[in-house]
């Protein structure tokens, strides 16, 4: 035996004697055991899970997605409230028992009373355990698993509310913040997963990158499609006969608060005539998309409203997009980072059916002095708006928006869409506007709205005192006469009747006040 076969004999007979070495081995030997039974049961749950669930994915990008969140929020938030209803009966179920057991003594209508509240805690503590947002009649065991499951992080989403008097609040709701959760509908249990990717961006808006996953049994798939259908009517039961007001923010479209309630064309008194004329010309270009595409021209129409402050230029705006079922997209050329391809494709990504607003427009392009110096109109950057805005600041450095009246110009006539579009434009300045804003293509119908006519006058008097008939016809009469050759507005007027609100004679008699204000 040479010398080398004796030190490795030696060295394997120590090894194998020595009890460190070998729990040291058998300890190896445990953990990889371990190691491979972690290994296939892993791969043993991806395969059950492969073939015994089903997932849905909805990225933040798809229309969807906000529907089924807002819908998971709604139907979460009913579930907490109803459980938090079970825990009041219960008390006070406790109550009622307890003081009709001491109570029986006493008189007989008073514990015939407790006996009726009794029955009334029950069924309806019965009917909320039978209700279908709970998942139908849920057993203990279930009510314990959905209590615990409810979604834990919770993310706070700010809606903005326009009240019919014009004052904004804020609104907060809860939604599923990310994280996961379990939640029953119908027979189905669903897992939803909220999951925000830290390192993608969505890069037409600059949010992170969102999931929502829904995942639930296999048999039980079709649950899904009644979840988005779900989704999507209680999100569009709310918009049912309102306008939706969206505006601008980067680069998409967002609703500003919740729909509005529709505004009544005939509550927008117009001189005769012109509110019907400018319906017919909206209806009849909406019906002939065929028309402008058999002819090559782009199939849009742009309307100015002009004329001085209070006249109803807005307010008649929202009521006809009210009439035609339209929504309304207000594009504020003044926000900060907008810049000529963003206004080109917020043009280009506007939703359907959709009147596009830019309002006072001669405050976002004041005309060039001498447009000739400055390069030609078309060419002209929002330099001067610029400068006036940082003389009223102060001087102050601020980031304006970019947008150039070339660039408002190209996107105004919409090179890259066949799309319908409906521009509408307000001013109190028309003869502040560039010509080639307004130029036909562009702006096809220009319409005046003054200050108020006899005939409005007499209108809007009507409107505030229908009652009784011939008295109100004869001192809508005699109030117009008083302000014939007076510059009123309409907003003035209706100022005036809102103060006046229960007293016609007391209007007329006070009108001097509504001349004093001149
Ligand atoms: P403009 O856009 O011409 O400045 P608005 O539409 O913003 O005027 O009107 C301001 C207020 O005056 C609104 O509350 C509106 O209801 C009222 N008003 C103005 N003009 C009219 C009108 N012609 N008919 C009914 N209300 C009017």
């Amino acid at each position: 035996m040479d010398q080398n076969a004796i030190v490795s004999n030696a060295a394997s007979g120590f090894l194998a004697n020595n009890p460190y070495f070998s729990a040291g081995f058998g300890l190896l030997g445990v953990g990889a055991g371990l190691a491979v039974l972690r290994q296939s049961s892993r791969k043993l749950a991806a395969l059950i899970r492969r073939q015994m669930l089903v997932t849905l994915e909805i990225p933040s990008k798809d229309k969807s997605y906000q529907w089924v969140l807002q819908w998971l929020s709604e139907n979460s938030q009913q579930k907490v409230l109803q459980q938090h209803k079970l825990a009041k009966n219960q008390s006070a179920l406790q109550q009622a028992t307890s003081f009709e057991t001491s109570a029986k003594s006493s008189s007989a209508t008073e514990s015939d009373n407790k006996v009726h509240e009794i029955n009334e805690i029950k069924n309806e503590t019965a009917s909320i355990e039978n209700s279908s947002v709970s998942g139908g009649k849920i057993g203990y065991f279930a009510r314990r698993l959905s209590q615990a499951t409810r979604p834990r992080q919770l993310a706070v989403q700010t809606v903005y509310k326009l009240h019919d008097n014009g004052s904004v609040s804020a609104d907060f709701s809860f939604v599923p913040g990310p994280g996961k959760y379990i939640f029953k509908f119908e027979d189905a249990w669903i897992q939803v997963t909220r999951e925000r990717e830290s390192k993608m961006v969505d890069f037409t808006n600059a949010a992170p990158w969102e999931t929502i996953t829904l995942t639930t049994l296999n048999r039980d798939r079709n649950v899904f499609s009644k979840i988005l259908a779900l989704s999507q009517q209680h999100a569009l039961e709310k918009q049912e006969g309102k306008t939706v007001i969206f505006t601008s923010v980067g680069p998409e479209w967002r609703p500003f608060g919740p729909p509005r309630k529709k505004r009544m064309l005939k509550s927008v008194v117009l001189d005769d005539g012109i509110a019907d004329s400018i319906v017919q010309d909206v209806r009849e270009f909406i019906g002939n998309g065929k028309w402008y595409d058999m002819r090559g021209i782009p199939y849009r129409r742009g309307y100015l409203l002009y004329g001085p402050p209070g006249t109803g230029k807005t307010s008649f705006i929202q009521a006809l997009a009210g009439e035609l079922g339209y929504n309304i997209c207000v594009l504020n050329l003044n926000e900060r980072g907008h810049t000529d391809d963003r206004l080109n494709h917020l043009l280009t990504v506007a939703p359907e059916r959709s009147i596009i607003l830019l309002e006072d427009i001669d405050a976002a392009f004041p005309k060039a002095p001498s447009a000739s110096a400055a390069g030609g109109a078309e060419g002209h950057v929002l330099m001067q708006r610029d400068q006036q805005q940082q003389q009223q600041q102060g001087g102050l450095y601020q980031i304006h928006s970019m947008i150039t009246l070339s660039g408002l110009l190209n996107a105004l006539d919409g090179v890259s869409s066949s799309e319908e579009r409906i521009v509408f434009m307000t001013t109190n300045h028309i003869d502040r506007l560039d010509k080639a804003l307004i130029r036909p293509g562009r702006v096809d119908v220009k319409v005046y709205l003054g200050n108020a006519t006899q005939s409005q006058v007499k209108k809007m008097f009507m409107r505030f005192y229908p009652e009784p008939k011939e008295t109100s016809l004869e001192l809508a009469e005699k109030f117009a006469s008083k302000l014939e050759n007076q510059q009123v507005s309409t907003a003035q007027l209706q100022g005036h009747f809102v103060t006046f609100k229960y007293d016609a004679n007391a209007a007329l008699d006070n009108i001097h006040l509504l001349l004093q204000k001149q």
